[in-house]
């Protein structure tokens, strides 16, 4: 495999491609606000390319043996663990994210989506259903086509490849799209598929803007499948254009997650978890706990080891082993996060921890973009702050004095993506876990996962659920065959 290259191409039918319109955009490393490669700037001409590849490679793919296609997609997890070094490194200076936290989670995360898929496909069972003495029925589950696969920048490989590997596992052939901010690994994916010897047009890659090359994935009439993880506003505009082609359609939306911290808590980990969940790849996780409500009673001594454990994170040079705060993924997600600090002070709220961009961390960096985690108290829960997603690393911090009002303050958002309960008491863990209008809740812990669970939001974070079975489902379209007896 190479090393970073200067200009990365589209992967369509199994060869590396310049976009048809010869056009690149720059992609910026965060950490020092200065391009370090090109991507290309498709449009819908590469689109079209990609789906007569994937239409050409459609049926000897889903014709395949399961057990042939299990192996492609192990043996790409094979190569991607032999390149951890490589594709974390590229995932860094990518993203901006500190270099242990690509190598630990998101990288790792990729190979364990691959393998999970691999070897779910070998262990399908299928339905029969017997009607009195006069029928029985029995359910295929066939793949549907070409899948459209739209992903965004802040966990790219990780997320990219947890709609590759169920789309093709089962037998479609995929489109995908990365971030135009992040598409690095996405490249390095495909010199991957092609070494794994994965048949062309199974897997194409078509990078560029949103409205360009995402716009036309979805309009695409043969595109039949859309997968998209993103912001609300985008998912918005993706469920416009796939309604009147009546297409199945999954979005992963934004998220606005509470994290409850009940007196009962074991406070150190409550504490050290937290931390974690406000603050993980620079609060970009679409799962970060950025509203963090604690019961009054430990309120204080709370806020206080909080902003204690917090300063403590060391930001720096992404690439530096020590690192545990790296850059934001570019200057628009910047100016949001200064925006939203000023909105916070104007709607009431105290700034106890950080509030303005950081000191450049080293002379590389002199003109990256970064922000330290900063910690808001003194806010209404129902102020415009305590409602949008702020996508960075700010927390706001809001007592509460009983089970009921915690739960009223969770539910009071228009996401509804993941939670974190915090408490020693089994049953109020129960009680609140059924309680919190979100797809996922976490107790006495954060971001734990099993790839079989189902996995999305509710209210405006979005449609459907991926993992596991739902994954396997969504990718394929159910028929049923009735024999009369
Ligand atoms: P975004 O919505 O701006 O972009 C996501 C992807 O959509 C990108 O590839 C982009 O190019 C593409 N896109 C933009 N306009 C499009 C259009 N009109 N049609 C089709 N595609 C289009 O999101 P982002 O800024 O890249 O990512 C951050 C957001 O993603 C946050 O809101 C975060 O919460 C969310 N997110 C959600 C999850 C989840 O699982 N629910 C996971 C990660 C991130």
């Amino acid at each position: 495999m190479t090393e970073i290259p200067a200009r990365i191409r589209n992967f369509i039918d199994g060869q590396f491609l310049e976009p048809i319109g010869s056009k690149y955009l720059d992609n910026i490393e965060p950490a020092t606000g200065k391009p370090y490669s090109q991507v290309p700037d498709s449009d819908t001409r590469d689109v079209d390319l990609a789906v007569a590849a994937a239409e050409k490679a459609f049926h000897d793919w889903s014709n395949k043996p399961a057990a042939e296609r299990s192996r492609f997609l192990l043996r790409i997890a094979d190569l991607i663990e032999r390149d951890l070094e490589k594709f974390s490194r590229a995932e860094s200076i990518d993203t901006g994210k500190p270099i242990s936290l690509a190598r630990t989670l998101d990288i790792p995360r990729a190979v364990a989506n691959f393998r999970f898929f691999a070897t779910a496909i070998l262990h399908t069972e299928s339905e029969a259903h017997i009607t009195d003495n006069v029928a029985f029925n029995y359910t295929l589950r066939q793949p549907r086509g070409i899948a459209g696969l739209i992903s965004p920048w802040n966990l790219p490989l990780y997320l990219l490849s947890w709609k590759i590997a169920p789309a093709i596992a089962v037998g479609n052939t995929a489109i995908a799209k990365p971030s135009e901010l992040t598409p690095m690994t996405a490249y390095m994916l495909c010199e991957i598929a092609r070494e794994a010897g994965l048949p062309n047009g199974v897997l194409n890659v078509v990078h560029g803007t949103g409205p360009n090359v995402g716009a036309a994935i979805t309009a695409h009439p043969k595109i039949n499948t859309i997968s998209f993880t993103g912001g609300t506003v985008t998912g918005r505009k993706v469920a416009e254009a796939c309604a009147p082609l009546f297409k199945k359609v999954s979005l992963e939306l934004g998220g606005k997650n509470p994290n409850i911290i009940f007196a009962d808590a074991d406070l150190d980990t409550a504490i050290a978890g937290s931390v974690r969940s406000s603050f993980a790849n620079q609060g970009q996780v679409c799962l970060c706990g950025s509203r963090v409500f604690v019961e009054r009673s430990a309120y204080k001594d709370f806020v206080d080891r909080f902003i204690d454990k917090a300063s403590q994170l060391k930001i720096g040079d992404p690439l530096d082993e020590k690192t545990d705060q790296g850059a934001i993924v570019n200057k628009t997600q910047l100016d949001k996060i200064k925006f939203y600090v000023d909105l916070a002070q104007k709607e009431g709220g105290k700034i106890t921890l950080g509030g303005s961009p950081s000191r450049p961390p080293n002379e590389r960096c002199r003109e990256g973009y970064f922000f330290p985690p900063t910690v808001i108290t003194g806010l209404l829960v129902s102020c415009r702050t305590n409602r949008e997603e702020i996508f960075g690393p700010v927390v706001t911090i809001t007592p509460f004095d009983n089970e009921e009002e915690v739960i009223a303050y969770a539910n009071d958002c228009d996401y509804g993506l993941a939670s974190s309960v915090w408490t020693q008491n089994l049953s109020r863990a129960h009680r609140v876990a059924e309680q919190i209008n979100t797809g996922t809740v976490w107790v006495n812990c954060w971001l734990l996962r099993d790839l079989r669970v189902p996995f999305g939001g509710m209210k405006q974070s979005g449609v459907g659920r991926e993992g596991g079975e739902e994954a396997l489902r969504f990718f394929t379209e159910p028929k049923n065959v009735c024999i009369a007896k």
